[in-house]
């Protein structure tokens, strides 16, 4: 599928469903590897605006920010994204991000080291014994048991609570009935499996 496909599937999927941050997300990363900063931007505000703790969305707005010559909001942009990340323990956006700011000449902000030095990439368990969720950062039931086979269901198992995989498995239903994936395809399934892991950030 080109990039041009790409964006109009992504389109319909934004569109069919305006408050389903992944089709927004998914979209604002196509336009911007189409070199369409602008548009990219109002679709990585949207998802921002939908989820404030989606650690890559300001790490792209940022990329389409800088690509129009913004750069203060970019830096803007950076800042809150990289605390955002710090806090999350999502070790690959914080370092892209951190790095943009240096190039632009910038401080790293200051992060709660308490918060920051839980950067393991698994949910963790409190001390009351309940699980907290990678994705929505909430101490939320955790699923019984892996919702699939093999190592990414056991990462699944591992970060994300009950509630958050079964948002996903909406949104997956969406992914497949926009996308027309037939998933007896390894390469639709790689695709599907690509927007699990961006919708669930793992
Ligand atoms: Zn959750």
């Amino acid at each position: 599928m080109d990039i041009n496909e790409q964006i109009t599937r992504f389109q319909t999927m934004a569109e069919a469903d305006p408050n389903n941050e992944l089709g927004h997300y998914s979209l604002g990363k196509a336009l911007l590897e189409a070199n369409r900063p602008e548009e990219a931007a109002d679709s990585l505000e949207r998802v921002l605006q939908l989820n404030g703790r989606y650690s890559k969305a300001y790490e792209l707005l940022a990329a389409a920010q800088v690509r129009m010559s913004q750069e203060a909001a970019a830096i803007g942009t950076l800042k809150k994204g990289y605390v955002v990340a710090a806090e999350r323990g999502d070790v690959m956006p914080k370092e892209a991000m951190a790095k943009t700011l240096l190039e632009l000449g910038q401080q790293l902000p200051e992060v709660d080291t308490a918060v920051a030095g839980d950067s393991d990439t698994s949910g963790s368990t409190s001390g009351d014994g309940t699980f907290q969720c990678r994705r929505c950062g909430q101490a939320e039931s955790r699923m019984e048991e892996a919702p699939f086979k093999g190592d990414l269901g056991a990462q699944v198992y591992a970060k994300i609570c009950t509630r958050c995989w079964q948002e996903w498995v909406g949104m997956g239903t969406k992914v497949i009935n926009e996308l027309g994936l037939p998933l007896a395809d390894p390469k639709a399934q790689e695709m599907y499996d690509q927007h699990m892991s961006e919708f669930l950030q793992l």
